[in-house]
């Protein structure tokens, strides 16, 4: 099957058969992303209204709203649908209950967060849900001769998960991004142990086409896709080893967080600090429990 322009009235939309991607501002960059519709002969399934949808609208009738995973640039088109039941992993759910469910998720220092509830609402139209249902892994919706089904994917959420839909031979891969910034392991409901086996699980889908929610877009052919997944996987490891290396010398946690191993030392956002103090405790502890770092003093960890 190969991509087609879509029928829908929509700047860069793309068709793999019944399957068709909203493409995004910028091709998806933050805050923006790409969308899916997913249409069989009974259902027709909007996959992580964007908030490109909320500022351009839903091009074509849909009676399902399907969730990757409960985070703010996933959701701001609900906005347009407000009566729509909602699908998402049970592990997500909270997210979509209440605004305190859904900054449970995140866990941010409380200056940071203040800020942050303000602009989900305002810039993500953020409102609570009341038709929301689950589902687990494995769980599977038939649309009318179309499926989607369900590969749990936990590490960026606990409940973040890809779909499938075998009739295009379409894999829709939510915030497994394959973007050079690798993985996002870094809220109070990821994990960096789940975020690696959901990359190896992921290497299994049986597609062609391989979609993200951000500006990495479309990738067709499986070698191109496993290629991507490998690059993305790495970066996991080089932030590990430049850690590792960076405690030749005794260092605290604050130290590590100075010298950057996530974001690049020009970048100015006020979350930075937590997203590297997750990263170094993250990474510190799985070394320590290997062996390859100990803590020397008060605080202060070494190579070993
Ligand atoms: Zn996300």
């Amino acid at each position: 099957m190969n991509p087609e322009v879509s029928k829908f009235d929509w700047p860069d939309a793309l068709a793999l058969g019944p399957v068709t991607v909203l493409t995004g501002l910028e091709k998806g960059k933050y805050p923006h992303g790409n969308s899916l519709i997913v249409t069989g002969d009974d259902d027709v399934v909007l996959i992580d209204p964007s908030l490109t949808v909320a500022e351009r609208g839903v091009p074509v009738e849909v009676n399902k709203i399907f969730l990757s995973h409960v985070h703010e640039d996933h959701i701001p088109g609900m906005q347009q649908l407000p009566e729509l039941p909602v699908f998402c992993h049970e592990e997500d759910a909270v997210g979509l209950s209440s605004l305190d469910g859904l900054m449970s998720m995140y866990g941010l220092p409380d200056l940071v967060e203040k800020n942050f509830r303000r602009e989900v609402v305002n810039d993500f139209h953020y409102s609570p849900r009341t038709n929301v249902s689950t589902f687990t892994d494995g769980s599977s919706f038939d649309l009318g001769g179309v499926q989607i089904q369900v590969i749990h994917t936990p590490g960026h959420t606990k409940g973040h998960s890809a779909f499938l839909i075998p009739e295009a031979r379409t894999a829709y891969l939510g915030d497994i991004e394959l973007s050079g910034f690798g993985p996002y392991y870094f809220d109070a409901c990821s994990s960096l142990e789940s975020f690696e086996w959901s990359l190896d699980r992921c290497s299994d889908l049986e597609a062609e086409h391989f979609v993200t929610f951000h500006h990495k877009w479309v990738i067709s052919g499986r070698d191109h896709f496993l290629a991507m997944l490998n690059e993305f996987a790495n970066v996991i490891t080089k932030r590990e080893l430049a850690l590792l290396r960076f405690l030749k010398e005794p260092r605290s946690i604050s130290d590590c967080v100075a010298h950057r191993f996530v974001y690049r030392p020009s970048v100015d956002m006020q979350f930075v600090d937590h997203v590297e103090t997750s990263c170094a405790k993250l990474h510190i502890a799985r070394m320590v429990k290997d062996g390859r770092v100990t803590e020397v003093t008060n605080g202060k960890y070494r190579a070993t």
